[in-house]
């Protein structure tokens, strides 16, 4: 039977800037649930190596995303694994500056807060042949694919530090790898750039771009168009990794905040969104940066600050 709960807070998604919202949220001993769809830490689960967390010169994404989970859960953080279909901003008549979280089985969460750390997700290419061989050679997780592709040749599509990243990681499996990037300029960190330019099975394919990927069953090459001199060729390869950046799923309340443009949600340096009681976190905020220390720094803010937005609010009705 659907169910009506009331919490002080309310997460929603349980990446690493959720899971350390929720750290301090049970720390500050506010009632706290977390809401996750898919796997709780997020992007961390595609990310084979971490070495930019302080005071861990390495550790690996699954791994960190464990040690999250179990740090907040050792603290009173509730988690659930659903899908949030819907954040309403009006509550009851009793308690209107409530938040409404609905979920898709049909219970209903009650909360003065909502912290939205929902992430984002992969952009595609959208070229012929990217949907169609999507998981027959198509693939946005060097971590979930890269073994299916052992002493293959592949493509690696993008210059930001995903590109470069997971290009690296496919060289654990791959026989070469064609970096391939729409510019001669990368927008990854020099350390990752020199790596692969050091590496011996990665060749930068720059100023070209992808037109279609090739294949029938299963990837077997794409076809590429050179910026400078309009030149088209083939590359033959038997998988395409796609990393060229990433789109926020602020999708539940973009309707109702202020966003940029491209849908990242705005908020104040308390990581408030133009609601009051209501947060963005992590890569669904418009930031400069989305790191997984930043993703943990915005979490921390907002848990602390909707601490206090509950006390100023306890206080008033009194
Ligand atoms: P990104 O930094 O936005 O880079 C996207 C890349 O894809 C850019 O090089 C862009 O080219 C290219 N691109 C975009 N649209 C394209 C299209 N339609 N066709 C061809 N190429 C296209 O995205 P990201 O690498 O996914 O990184 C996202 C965020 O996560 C960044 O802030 C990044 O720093 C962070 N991150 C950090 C780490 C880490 O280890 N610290 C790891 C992964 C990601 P242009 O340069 O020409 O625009």
């Amino acid at each position: 039977m659907a169910e009506e709960q009331r919490y002080d807070l309310v997460i929603v998604g349980g990446g690493p800037a959720g899971l350390t919202a929720g750290l301090y949220a049970a720390r500050a001993k506010l009632r706290a649930l977390l809401l996750e769809s898919l796997q709780v830490g997020g992007q961390l689960w595609n990310t084979e190596a971490i070495e930019d967390w302080p005071g861990t010169r390495h550790i690996s994404g699954p791994e960190l995303a464990g040690q999250m989970r179990a740090h907040a859960e050792a603290f009173g953080l509730a988690i659930e694994a659903k899908q949030v279909t819907e954040v309403g901003l009006s509550g009851p008549p009793a308690d209107r500056d409530l938040k409404v979280v609905r979920t898709d089985d049909g219970d209903t969460y009650l909360a003065p807060a909502v912290i939205i750390a929902t992430g984002g997700e992969a952009v595609k290419l959208g070229v012929p042949g990217e949907e169609e061989l999507r998981g027959r050679g198509v693939s946005y997780c060097a971590i979930c694919d890269g073994p299916f592709f052992r002493d293959e040749v592949l493509a690696v599509v993008g210059g930001g530090d995903s590109a470069f990243q997971e290009a690296l990681f496919l060289t654990r499996y791959a026989s070469k790898i064609f970096l391939i990037h729409r510019r001669n300029v990368f927008r990854a960190q020099p350390v990752l750039q020199e790596e692969a330019r050091r590496h011996p099975k990665i060749e930068l394919v720059t100023n070209t771009v992808v037109k279609e990927i090739l294949g029938e069953r299963k990837v077997t090459g794409v076809r590429t168009k050179r910026d400078v001199d309009s030149s088209t060729g083939t590359l033959e390869v038997g998988g395409v990794f796609i990393f060229i950046g990433f789109r926020p799923r602020s999708r539940l309340v973009a309707g109702h905040v202020q966003h940029d443009p491209e849908c990242y949600i705005v908020t104040d340096s308390q990581m408030q969104t133009s609601i009051p009681g209501l947060y963005a976190i992590g890569d669904v905020r418009a930031q400069l940066a989305r790191q997984v220390t930043t993703a943990a720094g915005d979490g921390t803010t907002a848990a602390l600050a909707a601490a206090r937005y509950l006390e100023a609010r306890a206080q008033r009705s009194l």
